[in-house]
């Protein structure tokens, strides 16, 4: 979903300067800060005006002074341009094109890969101005991002209005973390991703004083008995590491209480929000971000994304990039980053599925909702009854499995054309069965209702499998060959 973090040299001293002892370099990121609390509170007649205006903004410099995007937008009218008239950039075009891209003529791609090779640099800026982390290329396109000072204040301004807005107990955590509480970050090693790396970033100045990294390729329970040693006040890591944990605290091998969880860097379903945050009795806050803008969305306590849509456009779309109405999950996103002028992000092809929310959200936020799910390379595609390939969105399968079934740790397995194959947690046997029945039959239904009633629907014996090198969980994988194979 969101790329990998392999290198992100940023200035810790730089960001430490924030502190209470010097005010003057507070100001850019506090004021930040009460700008979009006033923006949101005033509602939608304040955030929607706000955005277009900086959209407009945005498209004039990077009219200005990117010569890549000036030459695609050649064939366009020279007034003020909207977003809707734009073409879409794609990360391999704009890759390509990297020196034309940005839009400050001292940063070239020679430049920023010399820094990026030099350990000696790691924590410093380029340019003493930039922060440049490069993606880890899962999807077979690297990237190297450069955020400029402008985009890393609103980034950290986003963070600290969920952290201190969001939840009742969240003021508590930041609070308690801030007078000299332990927190605790549980990662890949040599894989952060942006939204881990961002929270990172934060643990590294003055609010955080106790951090500690763990790493997600440890054995379970060595994590719990470390963490049982170091009893974080604050926990953050990704869904499915979290959904283990709350298992091992469930079972009572893992002691800790925590005030506030962390998830980010991959889709958390809302079942498995729920899971964590009744495991710890505590809330979980849920961060949606990427390379391309570190903070996308977060998770509100109705299981839904908010968009941060006074600094980030989102456009869900289908294959040919026309819109996608809300309620339907989209074969990708269109990303639009409306804080960072040094490497204009606009409408860009994300890569990500989203489901918009038709109707306001019930937890009372003026921000559009969504669900948001990294895939394109795991649509299954099912062989029908006649012989016709059916598509079917893995957002769409896991949604109803865990409408249904309530699980949490689960993989649906496509085995063949015409099989799918669910792996549940098998620790608990009977509710394991009860789960099983549950979501075979929602799974039928559904697949019926898309000319696939024929598709087998099995228990596989195995236990759910995360992905060897990341440590990760996904929840719906393809094993098996095209017959044409
Ligand atoms: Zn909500």
């Amino acid at each position: 979903m969101t790329p990998g973090v392999v290198g992100q040299p940023d200035n810790t001293s730089g960001r430490a300067s924030r502190g209470a002892d010097s005010p003057v370099a507070a100001w850019p990121w506090f004021s930040r800060m009460t700008e979009i609390w006033w923006t949101r509170n005033a509602g939608r007649s304040a955030i929607d005006p706000a955005r277009a205006s900086r959209a407009s903004s945005l498209i004039a410099f990077a009219r200005e002074h990117s010569p890549w995007y000036r030459r695609a937008w050649d064939g366009l009218p020279q007034r003020a341009l909207t977003l809707a008239e734009l073409p879409v950039a794609t990360k391999r075009e704009l890759m390509a094109h990297f020196d034309e891209w940005v839009t400050d003529r001292r940063v070239d791609r020679a430049g920023i890969e010399a820094f990026l090779a030099d350990r000696t640099h790691i924590g410093e800026r380029y340019l003493d101005e930039y922060v440049v982390w490069k993606s880890s290329g899962s999807t077979g396109e690297p990237g190297i991002f450069v955020q400029d000072e402008s985009a890393l204040a609103t980034y950290d301004a986003l963070i600290a209005v969920q952290l201190s807005g969001t939840r009742l107990a969240a003021p508590y955590a930041w609070g308690l973390v801030a007078r000299g509480g332990r927190a605790a970050l549980i990662a890949a090693t040599g894989d952060h991703f942006a939204s881990i790396a961002s929270w990172q970033r934060m643990c590294r100045g003055r609010p955080w004083p106790n951090a500690c990294a763990f790493s997600v390729m440890d054995p379970l329970p060595r994590l719990v008995a470390e963490l049982n040693a170091y009893q974080p006040a604050f926990l953050a890591s990704y869904p499915t590491v979290l959904a283990q944990l709350a298992d091992e605290q469930a079972g009572g091998r893992l002691h800790i209480a925590p005030t506030c969880l962390w998830s980010g860097g991959e889709y958390l379903a809302p079942a498995t929000g729920t899971a964590i945050e009744r495991a710890f009795g505590c809330a979980l806050i849920n961060e949606y971000g990427a390379s391309e803008c570190m903070s996308i969305a977060y998770g509100c306590r109705e299981g839904w994304l908010h968009v941060n849509d006074d600094w980030v456009v989102l456009e869900p779309v289908d294959r040919d990039y026309r819109p996608v109405p809300p309620g339907e999950a989209s074969h990708t996103v269109l990303l639009t980053n409306l804080a960072n002028r040094i490497q204009p992000v606009i409408r860009y092809d994300l890569g990500d599925s989203v489901l918009a929310k038709p109707e306001r959200c019930a937890c009372g936020s003026p921000l559009p909702a969504i669900r948001a799910e990294g895939r394109h390379d795991d649509v299954l595609a099912f062989t029908a009854a006649d012989g016709r390939t059916v598509s079917v969105l893995p957002l769409a399968l896991t949604t109803v499995v865990e409408d249904a079934a309530d699980v949490h740790r689960f993989q649906l397995v496509q085995q063949a054309p015409d099989r799918l194959a669910l792996r549940l947690d098998p620790r608990d046997a009977d509710r394991r069965r009860i789960a099983w029945h549950a979501a075979a039959k929602a799974l039928h239904r559904y697949l019926a209702a898309q000319s696939l009633a024929n598709v087998e629907i099995v228990l596989d014996r195995h236990p759910p499998v995360a992905d060897p090198r990341s440590g990760k969980l996904r929840e719906v994988i393809v094993e098996h060959r095209e017959r044409a194979d």
